[in-house]
């Protein structure tokens, strides 16, 4: 792994429009991802993870241009793709590619599976005939199926074995960045861990990096180099995996974890239940968007915006308080309202 980062993506923002009334006039936005800011290396895998709602599929759309950024720039290998003209685009999508949560969905359900895979061959007019078919039959080992498979049609296969086709799909031009969007959680756990073992043995192979969406921190955990966490659009913590398990510092993390299921039945952790409802993204909160679920809220995140600090390359955060509550270890729902 290199410490260039392949993909930087500054102060990405995406709205969507809403419309009302009787000439569907735009009556306000969905704040759906606000300011984000993130780098990814060569052969990391970042994961980027949050409550379902919270904007991390979006950013993974928008930085493929999938969704068009409200504005930020998205830099791949320093060539911002947000200024990218349609070829200039197609082009690239050989080099980063996108799986999604339901891979029955993203196959063309009267198509064979020989033909799915051989498609990224054609559209990028690579190898003759002949040479895609050997092509598909590597590809299909690769990713543990047998070669016949090609002829088969993708309801004839189970769930994972679709996201395997998935992944085959996604790999087919040497890709240097994937974007896993939710790729297993619609998957049994023992077949999830196959799965997670397939992309991390691609990933060795290959030198990929990856950024790896879900809500799951569990499987987050398992997967990545660093975690991103987002609420609210924005992202609020990144840190070495390890680390922010260990000692997560901003209070969404610290409850998110604490929500984790621990394997050891012997083992207890103290539960941060966060009061409220999620706010919703058309009038985020002032402030810091958390403060109207946070134990340790005071008037300034009320009214200030917390900006991102950089505490060394892999670690930031926003929050005014940080410092003092990381020094809080073992925080609960009890406990953590007296504690500034
Ligand atoms: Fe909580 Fe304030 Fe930190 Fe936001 S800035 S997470 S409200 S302590």
């Amino acid at each position: 792994m290199t410490d260039d980062p392949l993909l930087r993506i500054e102060k990405l923002t995406k709205h969507f429009p809403v419309r009302g009334g009787l000439f569907l006039r735009t009556v306000g936005h969905v704040h759906a991802v606000d300011d984000v800011s993130f780098e990814v290396r060569q052969g990391e895998t970042l994961g980027l993870v949050g409550e379902s709602g919270c904007g991390k599929s979006t950013v993974g759309k928008t930085l493929l241009r999938l969704y068009e950024p409200t504005s930020g720039s998205v830099f791949f290998e320093g060539e911002d793709i947000t200024q990218m003209d349609r070829k200039r685009l197609r082009s690239l999508r050989k080099d980063i590619q996108i799986i999604f949560q339901d891979p029955f969905e993203s196959l063309n359900a009267r198509h064979t599976v020989g033909k799915i895979l051989a498609e990224p061959f054609v559209i990028h007019k690579v190898g003759t005939l002949e040479e895609r078919q050997q092509r598909v039959a590597h590809l299909l080992e690769r990713v543990g199926l047998d070669s016949s498979a090609a002829n088969r049609f993708p309801h004839e296969f189970s769930g994972g074995q679709r996201q395997r086709i998935g992944i085959a799909r996604a790999i087919a031009l040497e890709p240097k960045l994937i974007v896993c969007d939710e790729a297993v959680s619609a998957l049994d756990v023992s077949v999830q861990s196959q799965v997670i073992n397939l992309l991390l043995d691609l990933q060795r192979e290959m030198n990929l990096a990856l950024i790896f969406i879900a809500h799951d921190l569990a499987v987050v955990k398992h997967i990545s180099d660093r975690v991103a966490v987002m609420y609210l659009g924005e992202i609020v913590e990144t840190e070495i995996a390890q680390e922010i398990y260990d000692a997560p510092k901003h209070p969404y993390t610290r409850a998110l974890l604490s929500a984790i299921p621990i394997p050891d039945p012997t083992a207890s952790r103290d539960r941060v239940i966060l009061s409220g409802d999620v706010p919703s993204p058309i009038t985020p909160p002032t402030g810091c968007r958390f403060h109207t679920r946070c134990a340790y809220a005071t008037a300034v995140c009320i009214n200030q915006k917390p900006i991102r600090e950089r505490i060394n390359d892999d670690a930031s955060i926003a929050c005014h308080h940080w410092e003092k509550i990381s020094n809080d270890r073992g925080v609960s729902s009890s406990n953590i309202s007296s504690s500034i």
